[in-house]
């Protein structure tokens, strides 16, 4: 059985405690929850905000922060997957934008929460900064930039010239960086155990080493026992591909991070970041870097989709591919040469056919699902679960109305499926292969460029 301490840093920086009991039985309540991280959490949370007599049983496979939401890399930002193309959009524009606002709101939303039931997750909101180390990367976010201005985003997104930024950052090589105010940094895993033990407080159950293996209208059921409720969520994200019925909706594509040891000030110095600011590059595969509470860096970086959909659950430390992680980040700032790496971990982010999140509830069976957030889930399954709750409660609240959520069908069918194999691998990895290429080609002609 895999222990929390091997899947991330995150786990392992968490005092032990014991597993909570196995789904054995049948249980009745009012809403049944299939899978316990954020967006299973965050529904459960708003569900019983907002009615305090709700029964809600949440049924985990493995443990509470089991998948992504113990793993990542605690970046909660207002990014979400299909946002462009719904303000883009004329039919959907006013609700993409309605919707962007929102995921603003739910960066703060997270830290008023965290603040309000004292959920100690070193959530900090210090803003985000992409700094561009090549003159291709420089080009692609001033792009983005001009779109930003082009919305009206106010002081919240600023330009940096390479003085600004070393003010913020000393990453080797910086020629300028688009800075955002708007993101916070957290530590995955202390949210989401945080949160499972505020929901106990509040009379919710949570059952883990339950895998669910049948879902249906009013009940789901694992080997040893079932749950009958009037409404069922499904917050599996990527892991939603080992359940055969909803195996084709998403495809998971693993991420990978490394930790290093805590870092003295002398270093700090060097590195330059005084606060807990968000950092990456401006490269196409995206980059992802904090500065933890303790002083370590946390940096991720790569995406790699395994044939017919496999997830790994541990990653070898030894893999290879951590020496790419550790190269780079060691290319940012040179002083991490002899810095040690503490632990390498990875995980399973769900990414749909037409690349956009979704909120579904179809009241006709009562089931509900989310996800789809590509990378982008801390903050995004926080508005997910808001927006789940309003829907299964039946409050019209403007989260209902933004074009994320549709309401028609059930979902175990509903939706555009992934293409079987092996198109579904030439898909998702021709699109990684694409953005690897983007930046290789970026590197050599920059090496050129500069003489190396
Ligand atoms: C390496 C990595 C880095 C990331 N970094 C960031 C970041 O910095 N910022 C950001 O915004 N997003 C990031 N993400 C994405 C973000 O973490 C996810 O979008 C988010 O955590 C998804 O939450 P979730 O609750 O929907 O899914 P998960 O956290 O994956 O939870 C799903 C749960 O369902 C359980 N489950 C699955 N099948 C069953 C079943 N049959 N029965 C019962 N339970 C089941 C699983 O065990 C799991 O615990 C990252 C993701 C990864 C993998």
């Amino acid at each position: 059985m895999v222990e929390p301490a091997q899947i991330s840093h995150w786990h392992a920086d968490l005092p032990p405690s014991a597993r909570r009991p196995a789904l054995d039985g049948e249980q009745s309540a009012d809403v049944v929850i299939v899978g316990a991280g954020y967006t299973g959490l965050w529904t459960a949370y708003y569900l019983s905000e907002q009615s305090l007599d709700l029964s809600i049983v949440v049924v985990e496979a493995n443990f509470v922060g089991f998948g992504a939401s113990g793993r990542n890399g605690g970046w909660c930002s207002p990014s979400l997957a299909g946002i462009d193309s719904w303000i883009g959009t004329p039919e959907t524009r006013d609700g993409g934008l309605a919707l962007q606002n929102l995921m603003v709101d739910a960066v703060d939303e997270v830290g008023r929460v965290s603040q309000r039931e004292n959920l100690d997750c070193d959530y900090a909101k210090d803003g985000q900064i992409s700094v561009a180390i090549t003159a291709a990367q420089e080009k692609r976010l001033r792009a983005e930039y001009a779109e930003y201005e082009e919305e009206g985003s106010g002081d919240h997104v600023r330009w940096l010239s390479a003085e600004e930024t070393a003010q913020h950052i000393k990453m080797h090589g910086a020629r300028a960086a688009l800075y955002s105010a708007d993101c916070a940094a957290l530590h995955p895993a202390k949210l989401v155990t945080g949160l499972a033990k505020l929901l106990e407080n509040r009379g919710v159950r949570i059952f883990e080493q339950s895998r669910v293996t049948d879902i249906a209208p009013g009940r789901i059921a694992t080997p040893d026992g079932a749950v009958s409720a009037g409404r069922v969520v499904i917050a599996t994200e990527a892991y939603s591909v080992q359940t055969p019925q909803l195996a084709k909706r998403l495809a998971p594509v693993h991420s990978q991070l490394i930790v290093t040891e805590p870092l003295s000030p002398e270093i700090w110095q060097e590195i330059g970041l005084k606060n807990r600011l968000l950092f990456n590059d401006g490269r196409a595969l995206v980059t992802y870097g904090q500065r933890t509470a303790d002083d370590r860096i946390a940096f991720g970086y790569r995406a790699s989709y395994h044939y017919g959909s496999g997830i790994q659950d541990i990653f070898d430390p030894d893999d290879r591919s951590f020496d790419v992680i550790r190269d780079i980040l060691v290319s940012f700032f040179p002083a991490l040469e002899n810095a040690a790496i503490d632990q390498c971990w990875g995980g399973a982010l769900g990414i749909a056919r037409d690349m956009k999140a979704f909120v579904h509830f179809d009241p006709s069976s009562g089931i509900g699902w989310a996800g789809g957030y590509t990378g982008n889930g801390v903050a995004a399954s926080n508005l997910a679960g808001r927006t789940m709750a309003d829907l299964l409660l039946d409050v019209p609240s403007e989260r209902v109305a933004t074009p994320w959520v549709t309401r028609s069908g059930d979902p175990l069918s509903a939706f555009r499926h992934w293409e079987p194999e092996p198109l579904r691998w030439i898909g998702v990895q021709g699109f990684r292969t694409m953005l690897g290429l983007t930046d290789w080609i970026t590197n050599l002609s920059n090496r050129r460029a500069s003489g190396r």
